[in-house]
């Protein structure tokens, strides 16, 4: 099984920081050879059956305007290339613009995608339930996994979910 993931979300959320724990706990190769303007490879996750290469999407996060059009084009086409899509939320920090432009475009996507919250160590387990809610209510998730990536908390279970899809 092998597949291309890419993350997405806004700024400050924890996207370098999962796949910097993705890439330090398995054996994955970090490749600067394979960039693309369009698709940058962040990191390959192998196990003995499956391997999953994430992908960033520079400038998807970015509000439209006419210079800024040619970018976040070219990070939607990247999100056409890939067998799933992980769109990173921040468990401290409410629903913004940057967010529901993200979801906008992603309510067309034909391939699974899942919400993952990240930065659960910083908030209550009560305000959980009522945050998925509220992503819910934007768009259809294909499953939707809380996590710490500083922590390390239900990494596991992501990339198990997402070999699961693959
Ligand atoms: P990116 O812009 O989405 O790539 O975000 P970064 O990975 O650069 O992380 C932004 C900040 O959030 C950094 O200071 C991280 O240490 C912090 N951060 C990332 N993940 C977590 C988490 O799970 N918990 C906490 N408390 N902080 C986190
Ligand atoms: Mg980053």
């Amino acid at each position: 099984k092998s597949g291309f993931v890419a993350i997405i979300g806004r700024p400050n959320v924890g996207k370098s920081t999962l796949l910097n724990r993705i890439v330090r706990q398995k054996i994955a190769i970090m490749s600067d050879k394979a960039q693309t303007t369009r698709n940058k490879i962040q990191g390959v996750y192998t196990t003995e059956d499956t391997q999953l290469v994430f992908i960033d999407t520079p400038g998807i996060h970015k509000p439209q305007s006419r210079l800024g059009d040619f970018m976040v084009e070219s990070a939607y086409s990247a999100i056409r290339e890939v067998d799933a899509v992980i769109f990173m939320i921040s468990a401290d920090q409410k629903r913004g613009k940057g967010d529901n432009l993200i979801m906008e475009r992603l309510q067309n996507c034909d391939v699974p995608v899942f919400l993952v919250i990240n930065k659960i160590d910083k908030v209550h387990p009560d305000q959980l339930l009522p945050m998925i809610e509220d992503y819910q209510t934007c768009m259809k998730f294909t499953e939707v996994v809380p996590i710490s990536a500083t922590e390390g908390n239900n990494v596991e279970n992501l990339l198990t979910t997402l070999e699961g899809y693959m």
